[in-house]
């Protein structure tokens, strides 16, 4: 579902990401763990187009981001493409990103209805329904700003699937989170990875990662040094450096 090959990224001098090859099988939970500066929010960034690639390629569904092929050779894709592409990939940041002048049902329903141009109605149900999947429908009329930051985050999950993403990209979800908000959001991931949602997780929840993933990958200096089933990397890890991050954040 998602592949990146042999993807290189830098600020200026600054390489951030040093050759990165992924792959996530649809359905699949990858989680990220790695330490600060060391490239996980760039990558997801890259996955869906936010920063362009300097070399190498992501692919999302069979389909090339940011650039069409022909040949050989890559031919940049216009704007309007990329955010057509990007509307299938969702996005969880760390600070939920909520629209404070909008309602939490227009909030969900904001992407459809300025995306796809669905009616009013319609898109207010399919809000509602995502609502509920994440236990807010009560909150439907609220302002975020009523909202208590697990609140807020599950609202901003419901958004992210409101276009009904190939995949669904979450950078540090519980991050900015009070220690006891953190589990309700937690909740919802688990729920949509039990329901087939294709999911990136960058977190330093370990025992998520236990439960969740399907790959853990274990990035260093805009590398990924080592990657496999949570059982291998977290309890077996085989690089120093997995040992080192893994006995600080355990
Ligand atoms: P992580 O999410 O693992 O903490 P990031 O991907 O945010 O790491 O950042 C990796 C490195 O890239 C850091 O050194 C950061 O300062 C740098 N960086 C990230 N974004 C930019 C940017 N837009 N311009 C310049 N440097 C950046
Ligand atoms: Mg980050």
């Amino acid at each position: 579902m998602v592949e990146l090959t042999d993807v290189r990224k830098s600020f200026g001098s600054l390489e951030v990401l040093r050759g990165v090859s992924l792959r996530v099988r649809q359905g699949e939970v990858a989680v990220i763990l790695g330490p600060s500066g060391s490239g996980k929010s760039t990558l997801l960034r890259t996955i869906n187009h936010l920063e362009k690639v300097q070399t190498g390629t992501v692919e999302v569904d069979g389909e090339l981001l940011g650039y069409r092929r022909s040949g050989d050779r890559l031919h940049e894709l216009p704007e309007r493409e990329v955010l057509r592409q990007r509307t299938r990939i969702g996005f969880v940041f760390q600070n939920f990103n909520l629209f404070p002048h909008l309602t939490v049902r227009e909030n969900v329903a904001e992407a459809p209805r300025s995306a796809q141009r669905r009616p009013r109605a319609e898109v207010d149900a399919l809000a509602d329904r995502l609502l509920d999947r994440v236990g807010l429908a009560e909150k439907a009329d609220a302002y975020p700003r009523t909202l208590s930051g697990g609140q807020q985050q599950r609202v901003a999950i419901a958004r992210a699937l409101a276009l009904e993403p190939k995949v669904v990209l979450f950078d540090e979800p519980t991050s900015a989170l009070d220690p006891e908000l953190v589990g309700e959001v937690l909740e919802v991931m688990k729920d949509l990875a039990r329901s087939g949602t294709t999911m990136l997780v960058v977190t330093h929840e370990i025992g998520f990662a236990r439960e969740v993933a399907d790959t853990v990958v274990f990035m260093d200096e805009g590398l990924i040094v080592e990657q496999g089933p949570p059982s291998q990397v977290l309890d077996h890890p085989r690089h120093e450096r997995t040992r080192a991050f893994l006995s600080k954040v355990l």
